[in-house]
């Protein structure tokens, strides 16, 4: 690698797998851009330094993936307005000796959605979870005119907190908590057309479960969508097809926020389809 050569990093800890350095590496390839997309795997007592130290690695912008998440935001010169109600970044970008955050999981996972074939204006939402995950989607999909989202979380404190941040941002949707149990999914399953699992139930190595409970029948005429990638075909996803409803994984999302953070880098326009073959290649899909 030469000095001239600029490098993202993917700031987490640990960093298991990602399918990040694989999709923005052949993204770079594709614009011809002298780039490279590294692994920084960072413990949170080292994060500071490593924030501190990262320009003069020639290090233009990170995704931030978890831990680090909300313990960025305080070292960011500027916030993006979607990042901050959204209390999570996932993308920085380092411009003029300065470092900006912003939140690309939102416009991820609505991209993802209409690239689907669906408009979310009007729609009534479940939404399982109240992390990360979850206060994008809610925050996007209150953005795009929903007209109602329950958010059913299992600690009540975390799920009340999203509802309440989110109808105080989007007065004009209905946005409300339910605890997680049977009698509230039975409840919303009569009057739903989207249920959205953001929580972290069905995912690798414990892709065996699904919170959508077997006593709980799926409704019709209903769109499941799973914001987890690995596996791509949850089990959760795999009730509803069963039914035969709609679903969407969460690879769409995963490849849409990329795109954003991408476009944020290097100003021009991602490869998406590109992003895409290198993605389901490093899934081990043919592309
Ligand atoms: P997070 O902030 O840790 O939130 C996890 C959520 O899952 C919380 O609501 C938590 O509920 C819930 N949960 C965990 N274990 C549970 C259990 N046994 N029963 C019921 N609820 C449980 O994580 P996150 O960042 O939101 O990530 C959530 C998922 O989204 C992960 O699988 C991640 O890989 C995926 N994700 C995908 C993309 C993409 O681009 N496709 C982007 C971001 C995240 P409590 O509040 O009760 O703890």
């Amino acid at each position: 690698m030469n000095n001239k050569t600029k490098q993202i990093g993917l700031i987490g800890w640990p960093i298991a797998h990602s399918l990040s350095p694989a999709m923005q590496n052949a993204a770079f390839a594709e614009l011809g851009l002298d780039w490279t997309y590294v692994l920084l795997p960072t413990q949170p007592d080292d994060f500071e330094l490593l924030l501190k130290n990262l320009s003069t690695q020639n290090i233009v912008g990170a995704n931030i993936t978890m831990p680090h998440k909300q313990m960025v935001m305080p070292h960011l010169d500027q916030i993006s307005d979607d990042a901050r109600i959204i209390g999570a970044v996932n993308t920085i970008h380092l411009q003029n000796g300065k470092i900006f955050g912003h939140n690309t999981d939102c416009v991820g996972f609505l991209n993802a959605l209409k690239e689907a074939g669906h408009e979310p204006r009007g729609m009534r939402v479940a939404m399982l979870g109240a992390g990360g995950a979850a206060r994008a989607a809610t925050f996007s999909l209150a953005q795009a005119r929903v007209d109602r989202i329950t958010v059913v979380n299992r600690t009540v404190e975390h799920g009340v907190r999203l509802s309440e941040d989110m109808a105080k941002a989007f007065p004009a949707c209905h946005i409300e908590f339910k605890p997680l149990s049977s009698e509230t999914l039975s409840d919303l399953a009569k009057n739903v057309d989207l249920v959205v699992n953001a929580t972290s139930v069905g995912m690798e190595p414990d892709d065996d479960v699904s919170p959508w409970p077997d006593d709980v029948a799926i409704p019709a005429e209903t769109i499941f969508y799973d914001v987890i990638y690995k596996p791509v075909q949850t089990l959760f996803l795999q009730q509803a097809q069963a039914a035969g409803q709609k679903t969407i994984n969460g690879l769409g999302m995963l490849i849409h926020q990329g795109v954003a953070a991408f476009e944020i880098w290097t100003g021009q326009q991602a490869p998406v389809e590109t992003m895409k073959q290198a993605c389901l290649a490093a899934l081990g899909f043919d592309a």
